[in-house]
This record gives structure tokens, C-alpha cells and sequence, in this order.
């Protein structure tokens, strides 16, 4: 007999391999691991195809800004991640800037997570897999096609897997982006940077002169301590190369000599990596049954620390509704606002790393608008502004007209029973209803609902969609039951 889970394609694919799978996801790096646990919250049966079979040991990133960090408590993962990391201030990403975060940021979470890339990668791949997501190892997606009825992935081994839909989480390189032909358009890199930890051969003072020295107008160079006797050194070539090719330690040394007049001496590297600027977003996120999300969809430079976060923030926006469209509540066009809502906000996300990048420059013009940005700063609405942008707690979705709440996401409020985001883990929406009036109704398998009249909350009643995002402000059963409808579809009978 037919294992009852297993979805037989249509006769006509009589030899198309049976669609185990809701979803495939490529790649296993943070927006894969954090849209596969997404969608096992709603049951998906979801397999993460990695190509790569041990999880990468470079550490890239500043870490996690205010955004993301809300979206771990949201999920249950804060306390997890902060074990694992470093709070630190909030303020002075932007371009490097040092200005501390403006007064009363609106978070219950306005911080900086430092915490390294693999660390936050192991997290949420180890959530996925706890939620129930399958991860294949050494599994390269090499081809994909797709029918009315799901999308056939091959692997570089020729073995053919069938899913109802598939994501490209794959990176900057996307082999899904390349197969679906999306064009990728944008600016190729112009510099390039290399970045790895080892270990030198002269003391911490020496290398601090020259550091200071060099730092002030060469903001691409610096070497500090990262660990025990381990240094992280970062220092820019010149012209760019082939990025498939890791550096040398050579090459390291080679460079340091270039720009510091030594190489400190460097030697046991425990890993070396470059990276450039090239600044690209994908012209489409979605081609049927096909989406991508992360470095696949959008690249930029990694001023200002934004990739990961914007990847993971994606893959939040998403989950949801792919999870809706699986289940088969979602509306007709739910699925559609992720592209919608997310490509706008990475276009944002590239446009502000291209102003940074003009901000670092050691040439006089942008030097003397760095100066004065950093004047402006001292107003409080511009360095708020500013850092809204950086952490992504300023991102409004075009949900329709209403008060500015309205397509905001909403912070950490004070409930009766405790804290907002305590009520979001399973990922289901929420009527947060100060009226104690309203109802959910035939919802109420998709949302949930508090009556608190004591929510701290400067509106009656709102609709949070799975994602936090305000969905619908008011007082009125008849119009809260239209927006339930256009977020949550039919109500079941
Ligand atoms: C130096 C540096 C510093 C950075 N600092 C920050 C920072 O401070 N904050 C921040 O938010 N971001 C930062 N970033 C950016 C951040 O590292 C990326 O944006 C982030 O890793 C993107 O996550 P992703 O899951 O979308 O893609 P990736 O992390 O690239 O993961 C993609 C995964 O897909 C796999 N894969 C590739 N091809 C295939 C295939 N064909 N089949 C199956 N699997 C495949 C890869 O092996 C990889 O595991 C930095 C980047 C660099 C280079």
C-alpha cells in the first residue's frame, strides 16, 4: 500500500518521483535553517539539501542587530542565543559612525548580539532539525524543473527528489537563482577584501601603533585580538580575483606588507576567506513553485552588518505564508507579498550599504560629507533614523492606509501573562484585543486570540500576523473579520 504521506504525482508523470516533500529548501545556511523551522511549525515536511558536508567554520559577522534578535525571542530561541553571545550597544554601524544609539529606541531588545556566523548557524539548524526538518549534507541541487504539480530537484549525483515547492537559500552564487534564469542585476565588485584568524609573531603593542596608524585613513584594515593568542586580520587587495579560490597565507602576508610596511609575522592560520562588494538584487523571488530567499535573492557589501539578518528576516516573512499556501488557507495573493514586501526592503538594504561604501572612501569629497553626516548625526531624528534602517525595526509593509502602527512590526509589549513575544512561538497570528469585544472565530485554528485590557498598546485592537507585522488596527467585528479573511483566507465551518 501507498504510505499515506507520500503524494503520487499526476499519471501523466507517471515516472516523476513521488512528492514526498512540501518543501525542499537549498541551502543550510541561516535563512534555510530559519525558513525550514518556520514551516515545521505549521508541519511542513520539509528537507534542507546542503551542499557542503560539514558547516563552515569562518566567522563573518558583527551580529545580530535588533530585528533579529526580537524575532529569536518571538521564537523561543532568545535565551539560547544569548548564552552564546555578547550584548553590546546598538549604535554606530552606520558606516562605522561613532555615535551612540539615540535615547528609547523602540525595542525591549535595543541591543547588538555579537555572536559569530557559525554559532547563529549552528542554533538554527539545530531548531529546524528539533522542530522536525530533515538536512541532507553533501547534497548539491545541480538542476530543478517544475510542473503544475511540484518541482523536481536533481542533485549533482543525478538523484532526483520531488518537492510541492522549493527555495533557494543557496548563497550568493544561487545555483536555484541560475537554473530559474532570475537575472541578477547590479554592480560587480570593485574591491576586494581578505579576512581569516591566525596567529603573529610581534607583540600586541607594536601591532596596536601601527593598526591606530594606518586605521585612520585606511578604514578596510585592521588586525585585533580574537581569542587566545589568535588574531582576526583583515586587510584589502588590490584589484579583484577569482573568489572561488581561497587566499594564501602568502597572499595575507603579501598584503599586510603592502599596506602596514610588515606582516606582524603571521603564521598558523585557522582559516583565511576575501570577500568583495558587489552589490546585486535578483529581479524576481519567485518563478512559480520556485522562491529564493538570503544572499541568493540580494548581495551587498557587509557595511553596516545586514546580510545575515536581512536573509534570516526573509525567511521569517515567508515561512508563514508558504506554510498557508501548503495547508491550503492561504489567500490567492498571500504568497505574492513576500516578493512584495521583502525585495523593497533589500533594494533599501542595498542602497544603504552603497552610501557607506561611499562614506568609507579615503578620498576628500566623501571624507568631508562623512564629516558632515557625522555632525548630522547629532540630531536626534537622523541618528534614529539611521539605525531604524541598520536594525530593520523601522520597516514598514504597504498594508493598506491607516495609522503609522498599521504594517509596522510591533515591540515586545507588557501582557497580563507576561511578555508579547512569549505568545508568538508557535507562529500562529494574534488578536491582541483590549476590548475583550472581538473574536477570532473560525480563525482560531490559524490565530490566536488574548483579550488583555491591560496591554500596553495605543490602539483597541490588533491583528499581528505570524511575523509580528501589524496587520489590521481597530474596534469593529465585521472589519476585523474582512482582514482575517484577506491574511488568514476562509474561516473553517
Ligand atoms: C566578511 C563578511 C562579514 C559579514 N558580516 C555580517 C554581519 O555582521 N551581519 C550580517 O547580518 N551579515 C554579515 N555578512 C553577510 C552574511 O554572512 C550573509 O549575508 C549570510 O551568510 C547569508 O546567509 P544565507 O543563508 O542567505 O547564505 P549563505 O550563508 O551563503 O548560505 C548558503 C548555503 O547554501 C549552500 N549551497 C550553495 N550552493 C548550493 C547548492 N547548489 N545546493 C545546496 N546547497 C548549496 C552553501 O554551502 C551554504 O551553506 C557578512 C559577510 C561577509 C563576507
Amino acid at each position: 500500500m501507498d504510505d499515506p504521506g507520500v503524494l503520487r504525482s499526476p499519471a501523466s508523470g507517471a515516472d516523476r518521483a513521488p512528492l514526498v516533500f512540501d518543501v525542499i529548501i537549498a541551502g543550510c545556511g541561516p535563512t534555510g535553517a530559519m525558513l525550514a523551522a518556520e514551516l515545521r511549525l505549521h508541519d511542513a515536511r520539509v528537507l534542507v539539501l546542503e551542499k557542503d558536508t560539514e558547516p563552515p567554520s569562518f566567522v563573518r559577522i558583527v551580529g545580530l542587530h535588533v530585528r533579529s534578535i526580537e524575532l529569536m525571542a518571538m521564537r523561543g530561541l532568545l535565551e539560547r542565543v544569548l548564552e552564546h553571545g555578547r550584548q553590546r550597544p546598538a549604535g554606530g554601524f552606520f558606516a562605522a559612525i561613532a555615535k551612540p544609539a539615540p535615547e528609547g529606541l523602540d525595542s525591549a531588545h535595543a541591543y547588538l548580539l555579537g555572536i559569530p556566523q557559525p554559532v547563529i548557524n549552528h542554533l538554527l539548524e539545530e531548531h529546524a532539525i528539533a522542530l522536525g526538518a530533515q538536512v541532507r549534507r553533501g547534497c548539491a541541487v545541480a538542476g530543478v524543473e517544475q510542473d503544475d504539480e511540484g518541482v523536481t530537484v536533481e542533485l549533482a549525483d543525478g538523484e532526483q527528489l520531488r518537492s510541492r515547492y522549493l527555495v533557494g537559500c543557496d548563497g550568493g552564487r544561487s545555483a536555484v537563482r541560475k537554473l530559474l534564469g532570475v537575472g541578477f542585476p547590479g554592480e560587480p565588485s570593485q574591491t576586494e577584501t581578505l579576512m581569516g584568524e591566525m596567529e603573529v609573531g610581534v607583540p600586541q603593542e607594536e601591532i596596536a601603533a601601527t593598526v591606530t596608524e594606518i586605521g585612520e585613513t585606511n578604514r578596510r584594515f585592521w588586525v585585533r585580538p580574537a581569542g587566545v593568542g589568535v588574531y582576526q586580520v583583515v586587510v584589502p587587495v588590490a584589484g579583484v580575483s577569482d573568489r572561488a579560490e581561497p587566499p594564501t597565507l602568502e597572499d595575507f602576508r603579501r598584503q599586510l606588507r603592502t599596506i602596514a610596511g610588515t606582516d606582524f609575522g603571521v603564521h598558523s592560520p585557522r582559516w583565511m576567506s576575501r570577500f568583495g562588494d558587489a552589490t546585486r538584487l535578483a529581479d524576481r523571488y519567485r518563478v512559480g513553485r520556485v522562491l529564493l530567499a538570503g544572499d541568493a535573492a540580494h548581495i551587498h557589501p557587509p557595511i553596516g552588518g545586514q546580510g545575515l539578518n536581512l536573509g534570516v528576516q526573509d525567511a521569517f516573512n515567508l515561512g508563514w505564508k508558504l506554510a498557508a499556501q501548503i495547508r491550503g488557507w492561504a489567500p490567492e495573493t498571500l504568497l505574492d507579498t513576500y516578493q512584495a514586501e521583502r525585495r523593497p526592503v533589500a533594494a533599501d538594504v542595498l542602497d544603504n550599504t552603497r552610501a557607506q561604501m561611499e562614506l568609507m572612501s579615503p578620498e576628500p569629497g566623501p571624507q568631508a560629507v562623512r564629516r558632515l553626516l557625522t555632525e548630522l548625526m547629532d540630531f536626534d531624528e537622523v541618528n534614529r533614523y539611521l539605525i531604524e534602517k541598520i536594525t530593520a525595526i523601522g520597516i514598514r509593509y504597504d498594508v493598506g492606509d491607516g495609522p503609522d502602527l498599521l504594517g509596522r512590526r510591533l515591540r515586545d509589549i507588557d501582557v497580563e501573562e507576561g511578555h508579547l513575544y512569549q505568545l508568538l512561538h508557535r507562529g500562529r497570528g494574534l488578536l491582541l484585543d483590549r476590548t475583550g469585544r472581538l473574536t477570532v472565530g473560525g480563525w482560531s485554528d490559524r490565530v490566536d486570540h488574548l483579550a488583555d485590557p491591560t496591554a500596553v498598546l495605543d490602539a483597541p485592537c490588533v491583528l499581528l500576523r505570524p511575523d509580528g507585522h501589524v496587520a489590521w488596527i481597530g474596534d469593529d467585528q465585521q472589519d476585523l473579520d474582512d482582514h482575517l479573511s484577506r491574511w488568514f483566507g476562509e474561516p473553517a465551518t
